[in-house]
Parts: C-alpha cells; sequence; structure tokens
C-alpha cells in the first residue's frame, strides 16, 4: 500500500460524504493502514476539542447567569437558547 488518503478525503469519509463504494475501498484501506487511521484519529480528536470548548463556554454562561441572576427577566440572552 503507498497510496495514502489526503485528509480532505478522510473528512469527507467521516462525514458520510462519500460515495458507498469510496466508503467501502477507504475503510478497507483504514483496517490495514495505521498511518491514515492516525490521520483519522486527528480528525476526531479537533472534533472534540472543539466541542469541549463549546461545553465550556456553555457551563460558562450558565456560571455567570446564577451570578448575576436575581434578575429574573427572560430574555433571549439566555445561554441555553444560545445556538452555538
Ligand atoms: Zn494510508
Amino acid at each position: 500500500m503507498t497510496h495514502h488518503y489526503p485528509l480532505e478525503t478522510l473528512e469527507l469519509y467521516r462525514h458520510g460524504k462519500m460515495s458507498l463504494l469510496g466508503r467501502i475501498v477507504c475503510s478497507a484501506h483504514l483496517k490495514k493502514c495505521p498511518e491514515c487511521r492516525e490521520k483519522l484519529n486527528e480528525l476526531a480528536t479537533d472534533d472534540r476539542f472543539l466541542d469541549n470548548l463549546r461545553q465550556s463556554m456553555r457551563s460558562y454562561g450558565n456560571i455567570a447567569g446564577v451570578a448575576v441572576g436575581s434578575s429574573k427577566n427572560a430574555t433571549s440572552d439566555d445561554p441555553a437558547d444560545w445556538d452555538v
């Protein structure tokens, strides 16, 4: 196996945006190729990093909301409504 998948292609694979045949070929390659698996893992790690970031932004918002929260006017600046 000398051909490796570029990151862009792995990204497509990850999001299921490949053709069925492409996915079959790619997953067969991934089974044999630790290098491409590693790249795929890194992409997934980036995602988790972003998720964590969003989550900590949310909890920060909640904490701030509690700290400020004596005013009970429910407006749209409730962090739970943020479409992050
Ligand atoms: Zn590979």
